[in-house]
């Protein structure tokens, strides 16, 4: 495994996009036990709860986080 600077991405994870809020939508690969495909990590939204380009998970990432203002969770 490489080194990186770059937060610990999950397995499967294949993009994430920055909110206006900080948070940020992480788009995953599809597989047969999830169809959550984009989910953002401040507001808890998924592109199953639908909205502006629902059925392409990095279209709709991309148009969550630009009007997505939650803030991110704390982590500890
Ligand atoms: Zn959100």
């Amino acid at each position: 495994m490489p080194e990186t600077t770059q937060p610990a991405w999950p397995e499967g994870l294949t993009a994430r996009y920055l909110t206006v809020g900080g948070s940020t939508v992480g788009v995953w690969d599809a597989d047969e036990w999830s169809p959550v495909r984009a989910l953002c990590s401040g507001c808890i939204a998924s592109n199953r709860d639908g909205g502006p380009g629902s059925s392409d998970p990095h279209r709709w990432a991309q148009s969550h986080a630009e009007t997505c203002r939650a803030m991110p969770r704390p982590t500890a």
